[in-house]
């Protein structure tokens, strides 16, 4: 007999009406942005255009490695394979994560048809939906946040059972997010359609069978494309085309884990817990403010390419908003958070985010201190 979905405990934020005033302020100074500016909060023509380089150069990186130009270089094919990899994290930050948030557009739709890009690049939208909205739900929230969830192979947070091989986690954690994407890609979706179905707190989650149908069907594409066709057509011998399969995956993937690992897990950030009847003591704005930090903020290319998950605080309080939007909006977010006496927290470079990053790794690389009765 098929289980029932159930939520296991039912965690919600509690805020005062202090706090429900800072977003209230904060809404109320957007939408001022918006409306004097006459614009729309979805995309623009510098959006679409950007998507429409996406794709574009994920054409050109794919056609030159199936030209067979490149088969007698198995260091420069090694590097295009590469370069499509990071060509693939490129469309998720800019076009596949603003689809699934609904903001790239007002078209359902084609909000999903946009979502579809990480089938497109090896995953499945519809757990990816799943999981993401638990994470922008419930930021740093153990056992419900799924991006600390690892089955104890990381500990991100100070309420993850400590493992003796977490003393190591500072040297191996980096390691093992370049392969964060080939996991998603043969692991992590079988794993969760077939076996889990469970997200966070909420078990036994029923799934249509179509999904199971694109599931498959969508693994059979990206497969196709990026081994099946070079092995079929190139003249380069297998094991070059295995290893440029793997590339696709490694850099790319470490980037795109460090890239949003650095907002929420590094020194300074906090991991509250709900009491007893699942109350966390504060507003849902607030929370983020107090788990979630910047990075590289004023540099124009970087936001650019990573489709300003570096400006993430903005980004969990307005994700219907698109991206293009969001340095405009922090400038607004700090005067409010600056009105109500509220850090702000930020970064200024990539480094140094990820030092904060690593330290906090070490930190909790440390076995928690006996309680003292
Ligand atoms: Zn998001």
């Amino acid at each position: 007999m098929l289980k029932k979905t159930t939520i296991r405990k039912r965690v919600r934020f509690n805020s005062s009406p202090k706090q429900d005033e800072f977003l209230r302020e904060l809404k109320k100074r957007v939408d001022h942005y918006f409306h004097e500016n006459k614009i729309s909060k979805h995309a623009n023509p510098q959006m679409v255009w950007k998507s429409i380089i996406g794709f574009g150069s994920w054409l050109l990186v794919y056609a030159l490695i199936m030209s067979n130009l490149l088969s007698q270089f198995p260091l420069l094919l090694i590097l295009a394979f590469t370069l499509l990899g990071f060509v693939n994290i490129f469309l998720a930050f800019n076009v596949m994560h603003d689809g699934t948030h609904e903001a790239y557009t007002d078209k359902r739709k084609l909000n999903k048809l946009l979502g579809y890009t990480f089938n497109f690049i090896g995953g499945n939208q519809y757990l990816f939906r799943l999981m993401h909205g638990a994470h922008h739900g419930f930021v740093n929230i153990q056992g419900i946040d799924v991006t600390l969830e690892t089955h104890g192979l990381f500990r991100f947070t100070p309420h993850e059972p400590y493992k003796w091989y977490h003393r190591y986690q500072h040297f191996y954690t980096p390691v093992l997010y370049m392969f964060a994407h080939i996991h998603w890609v043969f692991i992590k979706d079988f794993k969760w359609f077939f076996v889990e179905r469970s997200i966070g707190n909420v078990k036994n989650i029923k799934t249509p069978f179509k999904e199971y149908v694109i599931l498959i069907g969508t693994k059979v594409i990206y497969l196709t494309l990026t081994l099946a066709l070079p092995i079929i057509f190139l003249s380069a011998p297998v094991w070059l085309i295995l290893l440029g399969f793997v590339s696709i995956h490694i850099l790319p993937s470490l980037t795109f884990a460090l890239i949003f690992q650095v907002t929420h897990v590094f020194e300074g950030t906090s991991y509250p817990e709900p009491d007893n009847n699942g109350i966390i003591d504060n507003s849902y704005a607030i929370h983020v403010l107090e788990t979630t930090a910047d990075f590289s903020r004023n540099n124009k290319t970087g936001r650019w390419l990573m489709g300003c998950i570096n400006i993430h605080v903005i980004h969990h309080i307005f994700p219907e908003i698109c991206h293009i939007h969001y340095p405009a909006l922090t400038e607004i977010l700090i005067d409010v958070a600056n009105d109500f006496g509220l850090e702000y927290k930020e970064n200024k470079t990539f480094w140094i985010a990820l030092k904060k990053h690593i330290w906090m790794l070490k930190e909790l690389s440390n076995p928690p201190a006996p309680e003292l009765y």
